[in-house]
């Protein structure tokens, strides 16, 4: 979720750590810091904003010499951005610096032990946590950081790619990683050595690299050869060493073609990354601290109105199927722009659930305040930490997707049903309308859709070669019903926005009222007839436009005989909860306006027209 970057060697350090920022600045740009060690000096810098404000706060006052340092730009999960919360962090001696990508879910439990003995914070971010209890055993055990790196790392649960420097050692530091990526760039004779999130920093340096393995770490020392070990039991790990062959702008997009083919290919991390440290199965219980401070607004709210544009309203639509069925709260589900301009009846007892990736949309924003006035308890949904939505709401929960680069969103949207579900479900367990059983059965569900995600990413050859029949397509049709009749206006619009063919979504039973009459051969429909969702109606549906020779694109359950016989393509999703199926059915049809758009030569990342966040009303 962040930009990592390292040196050492014998050249200057600084101005390969900023450039290599700034070519990582698309993986987070919240704020952006570095540290170098020069005669016994440890010098740090770190600004709230962009790597362009950190090279002017250093070139200011800064001497930036130094043949080791390591640098960071943030996307910010804990703790709003702002300077303090920049990295690199110190430990409380300041002997030790760490950067840090990823989330330590058990942070708070630390914290709070090492308060206890002690420890004073001045951020609000896991990540000092994390140093801080490096530090607390390397005086303890009195080992070398390595170890201490090592056996912290043992005692926390979550993701994370690390960078620690020693100031008693400094010839040396220790990167590691579980879930986060960390690129090793080698010099020649082992005389300089490059860390990044991704090689871009170092391409034009070396093209040999080590990609470290999930659970593994090295002690980069001056001169050296590598060690990598194993966090776990530190045993010694052997590695082989790559030859780059990518371009800098392929490094970047992780060798996709667009940041959107990436984003969607993200999902299975960014899922787990949304409900990591809150979905806890184990104790049979979902922690979010935005619903857990406010529990009785929840459990007394009239009902809940949920306020979003776009990709984000139809994650509300979604969410409007999952508060009534898993909850029994009603929902009722507005544009930002119509809502607030409407005059709307807002009591005290209403809930307001603001959606927004960006956390900074416009009508989205000026609907939270409208309804905060008229005295409504405000929840927002936001990807962006820190952003507009995210300050001006009473309480709410981050997606934690990371940066969404692409224009038509992606991820943002799965992660937003992500955390919409787990609400859900928490509350529909506080208020008895679902059993202890069926929730257990939920989280069992939920924690198996990244992996179910994973391999229905398999499709793509497939939706390729469907993409490439439906291409010259004029008008697109998609249907779907219950929890997946938001997914059908999602298909839509994501082919809209990145293709410019026309296309429709429509409640599959609603299209005998209109629809149905723009149905000839020429016209592909898109399907969604999932098993468990009213799936016999559906099949009736798909009848009915093969009766008018339309051509029928259907996303059916694994196994499924009976629409194979009649569909023209059908495209496979693993079973699931009903309520669970939105994760799984979205994936085909982002597969499927990306191809389409890439054959029609469409520029993907950036649609004509649009904006990534619409700040405007
Ligand atoms: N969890 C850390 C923070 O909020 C790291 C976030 C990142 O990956 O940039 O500071």
């Amino acid at each position: 979720m962040c930009g990592i970057t390292g040196y050492i060697g014998y050249r200057e350090a600084y101005p390969i750590i900023i450039n290599g920022l700034k070519r990582l600045e698309y993986r987070g740009y919240d704020s952006a810091g570095l540290v170098l060690y020069n005669n016994d000096e440890i010098k740090l810098v770190k600004t709230k904003g962009k790597v362009s404000d950190l090279e002017k706060k250093i070139q200011e006052n800064t001497d930036t010499s130094g043949t080791i340092g390591f640098g960071h730009t943030r996307w910010a999960t804990h703790g709003v951005p702002n300077d303090v919360n920049s990295h690199p962090h110190y430990s409380e001696s300041e002997n030790l610096v760490i950067i840090h990508n990823g989330i330590i879910e058990n942070y708070d439990t630390i914290k709070k032990a090492l308060i206890e003995r002690g420890y004073t914070f001045k951020s609000d971010t896991d990540t000092e946590v994390l140093i801080n209890l490096i530090e607390e055993i390397k005086k303890k055990h009195k080992v070398k950081l390595g170890k201490a790196v090592q056996l912290a790392l043992n005692e926390v649960v979550g993701a994370y790619a690390i960078t620690v420097f020693d100031k008693e050692k400094p010839d040396e530091f220790v990167v590691a990683r579980l879930g986060s990526p960390i690129a090793i760039g080698i010099g020649e004779d082992n005389k300089e050595f490059f860390i990044a999130s991704d090689a871009s920093p170092f391409i034009e340096y070396t093209k040999n690299a080590i990609y470290l393995e999930d659970g593994e770490m090295a002690i980069i020392k001056r001169d050296r050869e590598i060690r990598v070990r194993n966090i776990k039991d530190d045993a010694l790990v052997k590695y082989d060493v790559l030859e780059l062959k990518l371009s800098l702008d392929q490094i970047e997009k992780g060798g996709f073609d667009h940041f959107m083919l990436k984003e969607i290919y993200e999902q299975p991390k960014a899922i787990t990354d949304t409900f990591r440290g809150r979905m806890l199965p184990n104790e049979g219980i979902i922690k979010m601290q935005g619903i857990d401070d406010h529990k009785q607004k929840f459990l007394n709210a009239n009902r809940i109105i949920i306020v979003a544009c776009g990709t984000s309203w139809h994650a509300g639509l979604v969410a409007e199927y999952l508060f009534e069925d898993i909850a029994r709260i009603p929902v009722e589900v507005e544009y930002g722009s119509e809502f607030r301009y409407r005059n709307p009846i807002i009591t005290e007892n209403d809930v307001v659930i603001a959606i927004s990736q960006s956390g900074e949309t416009a009508d989205t924003l000026a609907a939270v305040k409208m309804a905060k006035e008229k005295g409504a308890f405000v929840y927002g949904v936001c990807n962006v930490v820190g952003s507009s939505i995210a300050r001006e709401t009473n309480a709410g929960s981050y997606t934690h997707a990371g940066p969404e680069i692409g224009v038509a969103s992606t991820k943002a949207f799965t992660t937003q049903i992500t955390v919409l579900t787990l609400m859900a479900l928490k509350l529909g367990l506080e208020k008895g309308s679902i059993s202890k059983t069926e929730f257990h059965q939920y989280l069992i569900e939920m924690g198996l859709i990244p992996d179910k995600v994973e391999n229905l990413l398999a499709i793509d050859d497939k939706v390729k070669e469907i993409a490439s029949i439906y291409k010259d397509a004029t008008n697109f049709l998609y249907l779907g019903r219950g929890f997946n009749f938001p997914v059908a206006l999602e298909g839509a619009l994501k082919l809209k926005e990145i293709s410019y063919i026309h296309a429709e979504g429509y409640p599959a039973a609603e299209m005998k009222h209109g629809p149905i009459a723009l149905i000839d051969e020429n016209m592909p429909i898109v399907v969604i007839a999932t098993k468990k969702g009213h799936y016999d109606k559906v099949v009736s549906n798909i009848q009915e436009i093969k009766s008018r020779n339309g051509k029928i694109i259907a996303v059916v359950t694994e196994g499924d005989t009976t629409v194979k016989e009649i569909a023209d393509h059908v495209i496979e999703i693993p079973e699931t909860e009903e309520a669970l199926t939105p994760l799984l059915t979205t994936i085909p049809l982002q597969l499927l306006s990306y191809h389409i758009a890439v054959m029609l030569g469409r520029n993907v990342d950036q649609p004509r027209n649009l904006a990534k966040s619409v700040t405007v009303e």
